[in-house]
């Protein structure tokens, strides 16, 4: 064996003494090591097993934490990987505490690997070789910055969250739970977050994924690895970070192995005071199967929602979206589409973008006729005009309340609740006078309609469910 390890420091023609010498350092060490745990398993293994497939495995090195093992034969490796690896993990155990993990290889593998790192070693002030996968901090989109993220009340608490994380990751707001409806900035904030952290320290290591790619990645794991190989690539890929980033979460719903795989990945990763951040579409408590572990972990941290921009917000980020993509449009056709486009932001800009295309493919200058012609489909899929009927109706139908009630006297608490919700969302959305909601609503003065609102707005601010009952109503009142 020792010949073998020769040999290939030979092919690959090292010329440093010092090296070959930590090299047979390293391979004594190892020889130890294989010897020790050989005996702790030969009592259970039979003569023949021991003797075919046992002693054909070399011990070859210790690296990051692994005894590295070789033999001649892809069968040999694979049977003994697949067969032995318990014993001889628990052996390892047994034996020392430092080395926790084995890799068998063929001599075909380890001398490619061998000779790679020999020659990257022999190069004077080469990088060192990372064993680890390779993190591509390449694949955030440079567009997603803090510089391009329009600030509003609907998502200044995140927006100072992120700065938060980037500021110190890892320590004060972990994990981070971002939430809200699709469009409203999820990725862009987290692909802002970590650019700048990457603009701060090139060499952090940032793993991103969307839940879809998490779980196929670990369904993929799964299904093509015969001795855990795979698995054991996944669980690395994922834990040997300086930040856990899943976007869109809510995809984890139902998929417990997944779920467990994460389970673990998380409480590793907090341990070591590594920096996690999750998107979501919804609250951790409105994720329907999601085991209550994982769960209470989504919400160990911060969990902050991102809400739907006013309209004084849209028309900045429609000002922003014109200045960096350098269209030329008037502040007031800004102010139209703004006041069209009350949806989400992907769609204001997905409407910007259309009046832009259209007009220079037309080589027309855009004015609101035009405008309004372009964005013809966009603004026909809307409701019709806001009107109390119309708020009062969607509340009526989400708390199961009939219009009747709300509009009567009755006092009970579902009907009162209904009433108020009603109340407030007519005064947050329409510009209309106390006196006209209070008419409206069964002739109720205005002192009463002032108490409801406020009620709910204080409800609101401390207290996420009826935030989200709101924000429900009103995401129904747009969607028509
Ligand atoms: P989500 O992940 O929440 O579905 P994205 O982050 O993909 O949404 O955002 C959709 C689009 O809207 C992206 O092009 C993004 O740049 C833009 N966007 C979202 N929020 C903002 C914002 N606050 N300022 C500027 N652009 C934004
Ligand atoms: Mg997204």
């Amino acid at each position: 064996m020792i010949e073998w390890i020769r040999r290939i420091l030979k092919e690959t023609e090292i010329s440093k003494p010092e090296e070959v010498k930590r090299g047979m350092d390293n391979i004594t060490e190892a020889t130890e090591l294989w010897t020790n745990v050989l005996a702790a398993i030969r009592n259970s293994v039979s003569q023949i097993t021991y003797d075919t497939w046992l002693k054909k495995i070399n011990p070859v090195k210790i690296e990051n934490k692994t005894l590295i093992l070789a033999t001649a034969l892809d069968k040999t490796k694979e049977f003994v990987t697949y067969n032995f690896m318990d014993k001889i993990l628990n052996a390892l155990g047994s034996v020392n505490s430092y080395v926790d993990n084995v890799e068998i290889l063929t001599f075909d593998e380890e001398a490619h690997k061998a000779k790679i790192l020999i020659k990257e070693q022999s190069k004077p002030r080469e990088v060192e070789v990372v064993e680890e996968p390779r993190i591509d901090n390449d694949k955030f989109n440079k567009e997603f910055t803090f510089d391009n993220f329009v600030v509003g009340e609907f998502n200044e608490i995140v927006f100072a969250a992120a700065k938060g994380v980037v500021e110190d990751p890892g320590s004060k707001i972990n994990p981070l739970f971002i939430y809200g409806g699709v469009g409203l900035g999820k990725t862009h904030i987290i692909h802002a977050i970590a650019n700048k952290i990457i603009e701060n320290n090139p060499n952090v290591k940032i793993q991103y994924s969307t839940t879809d790619r998490f779980i196929s990645d670990f369904i993929d794991s799964i299904n093509k690895s015969k001795d855990n190989e795979l698995i054991k690539e996944f669980r690395k890929k994922y834990r040997n970070v300086d930040i856990l980033m899943l976007d869109d979460i809510q995809f984890l719903n139902g998929k417990s192995a997944t779920q467990e795989t994460l389970f673990h990945i998380f409480n590793d990763l907090m341990q070591e005071h590594k920096q996690i951040i999750f998107t979501s579409d919804r609250h951790p408590k409105e994720l329907s199967q999601i085991e209550e572990r994982m769960r209470s972990r989504f919400l160990s941290g911060l969990t902050l929602d991102i809400g739907y921009p006013d309209l004084e917000t849209r028309i900045a980020i429609l000002q922003k979206k014109v200045y960096q993509k350098k269209y030329c449009i008037k502040s007031d056709i800004l102010e139209f589409i703004a006041e069209k486009i009350d949806t989400n932001v992907r769609e204001l800009e997905g409407a910007l973008n259309k009046v832009a295309y259209t007009c220079t493919l037309t080589n027309r200058e855009p004015t609101i006729e035009i405008v309004n012609q372009i964005l013809k489909d966009e603004i026909d899929s809307k409701s019709g005009p806001l009107t109390m009927e119309l708020i009062t109706g969607v509340v009526s139908e989400y708390f199961s309340v009939p219009v009747e009630d709300i509009m009567s006297a009755k006092r009970s608490k579902n009907i009162a609740e209904a009433r108020q919700m009603a109340i407030y969302i007519i005064s947050e959305l329409m510009s209309a006078p106390l006196t006209s909601i209070g008419e409206y609503l069964g002739g109720r003065d205005h002192t009463t309609i002032i108490h409801s609102r406020d009620k709910i707005s204080a409800l609101i601010k401390d207290n996420t469910v009826y935030k989200k009952y709101a924000g429900d109503i009103i995401e129904r009142i747009r969607k028509g």
